[in-house]
């Protein structure tokens, strides 16, 4: 892409900055050169001295920073609707079946991760952090079909390889007892991979993507969480995190049974388990952090690493209610993710905003502890690339920053009248405002119409994969229904278990 395709400008927009100086100019212009925001401001555009190759009238328009999502699992894509309300544990037998073999084709990789691309960039969302695991084992071939997916959609990506390694009945509290002999004796048979066949997939993800695309795509690392990967690989990862300077996406506490687990497998807490192990550090997205006590809360603000909230997902897993604010005032920084599209059901982080704005006035009486717009939009944007390592660059309006820009209609119906500009953003759009998303100064959707790449041929296409991998589908089905019945008697026992906490209503 040329420097003159990724060079514009936006002509007496609405601009609501999310700057540290909460810049909201009522009218403004913003030029962007070679992706980047080259000057902003009050007739930016009229005293630019260079003729730029498109005008774009911003009148009537609200121009902000592209969403981030900052947590996903793009493989779900194909499963958006497909499973009724399960406890993770039961759900990740439908996800991640323990017991799969074969591997994903890489056209249906590169089809599934396209279709939940493209559903971000019509929502205005221009950045996701996609913790993609591959079923039942990773290659450089699954990869690149998921990269190449990203590179070709136009959205900003930062993808790491979530590929736990230890046997299935090993990563939960009493289900080796609970399984019967034969069903143990397939989960030790699944394909599981080396340390090093995974580090050695790693090389080639961070040699291949690292800063591909003009820096749009990026590498990321992952163990998924710390009870489903052998301590050799922890390792290598996280010196793998901290030599490259990449983000380390890692699932903590996201249900009551990890808290048990925690317990009867490591005698502590799951957040302390990897503090001790010396991992826990700036470069860490810990991903739920819901059965936290106060010692955790404090290693996590310790360590400054961020932590993801995903309360829509949270919610449709029964997992429970993330203490937020005990985070946010120990100064704990926080973004949000939608997860993945079985768990949200779709891939749209306005509502995930709004869920989070509203859910945690269930925790206090005091409603000075509940959130405020702007510290939702905040997560929602500047939140999601401290995670991505680039906080300097991107979520926020600012000479030299990405222009990756939404641009929403004010004329629609969230916005009339318009009342409370960032309480309106929170509380009332859904994504349907959107008329243009911009990603490294290329406008990738004008009103409705993606321009990257042919929309309804890749969603024709995704229909005739689905319809050839039904067979395969159905298989995975009747193996989790078989092994439903030990993981809901371990599910059950462990919710019984008294953990000095509760996260959930009752
Ligand atoms: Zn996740």
């Amino acid at each position: 892409m040329s420097v003159a395709d990724a060079s514009l400008a936006i002509r007496g927009a609405r601009v609501l900055a999310l700057d540290d100086a909460d810049h909201d100019w009522a009218r403004a212009d913003i030029v962007v050169e070679g992706g980047r925001i080259a000057a902003i401001g009050p007739d930016a555009a009229r005293d630019w001295p260079r003729p730029l190759p498109r005008t774009i009238d911003g009148r009537g328009l609200l121009a902000m920073p592209g969403l981030i999502n900052a947590h996903f699992h793009s493989p779900g894509n194909l499963m958006k609707g497909s499973l009724p309300g399960y406890p993770l544990e039961i759900f990740m037998l439908h996800e991640v079946p323990p017991l799969a073999s074969g591997g994903d084709a890489s056209r249906l990789a590169y089809v599934r991760t396209m279709i939940g691309a493209l559903e971000m960039l019509r929502r205005g969302i221009t950045a996701v952090h996609d913790d993609a695991y591959h079923v039942p084992v990773a290659s450089t071939e699954s990869v690149d079909a998921i990269m190449q997916a990203y590179a070709d959609a136009g959205i900003r990506a930062t993808v790491a390889i979530d590929q736990p390694n230890i046997v299935e009945y090993e990563k939960v509290p009493y289900l080796a007892e609970l399984l019967p002999a034969e069903e143990r004796r397939a989960m030790d048979a699944a394909p599981r991979q080396t340390t090093e066949e995974l580090l050695s997939i790693y090389a080639h993800l961070i040699e291949r993507w690292h800063g591909a695309e003009g820096g749009r795509l990026a590498a990321a690392v992952s163990c998924s969480a710390p009870q489903r990967v052998t301590d050799d690989y922890f390792a290598g990862l996280s010196e793998l995190s901290k030599r490259h300077d990449l983000p380390f996406n890692i699932h903590i506490l996201e249900t009551k049974l990890q808290r048990v687990l925690g317990r009867e497998k490591f005698g502590k807490s799951l957040v302390r388990h990897v503090h001790d192990l010396g991992f826990l550090d700036e470069r860490m997205m810990v991903i739920h952090a819901i059965w936290i006590d106060d010692d955790d809360i404090r290693l996590l603000a310790d360590s400054h690493c961020t932590v993801a909230h995903n309360p829509v997902c949270n919610l449709r897993l029964g997992s429970g209610v993330m203490p937020y604010r005990a985070l946010r005032d120990a100064g704990v920084p926080i973004c949000l993710g939608t997860d993945e599209m079985n768990t949200d059901d779709s891939v749209n982080l306005w509502f995930v905003a709004k869920t989070a704005a509203l859910i945690h006035t269930l925790a206090s009486p005091d409603y000075g502890t509940w959130p405020q717009p702007a510290e939702i939009l905040h997560a929602a944007t500047r939140g999601g690339a401290r995670a991505m390592r680039r906080e300097d660059r991107l979520g926020q309006f600012a000479v030299g920053a990405e222009a990756d820009i939404a641009l929403l209609d004010l004329d629609s119906v969230a916005f009339t009248p318009l009342n409370d500009l960032k309480r309106q953003l929170v509380h009332c759009e859904d994504g349907g405002s959107v008329r243009m998303t911009i990603v490294a100064g290329r406008v990738v959707c004008e009103n409705g119409r993606i321009t990257t790449v042919d929309e309804p041929a890749l969603r024709a296409e995704m229909r005739e994969l689905m319809a050839a991998g039904r067979a395969q589908q159905r298989r995975a089905a009747r193996e989790a229904a078989r092994l439903e019945p030990y993981y809901r008697e371990m599910v059950l026992r462990a919710a019984s278990q008294d953990v000095g906490m509760n996260r959930w209503l009752n």
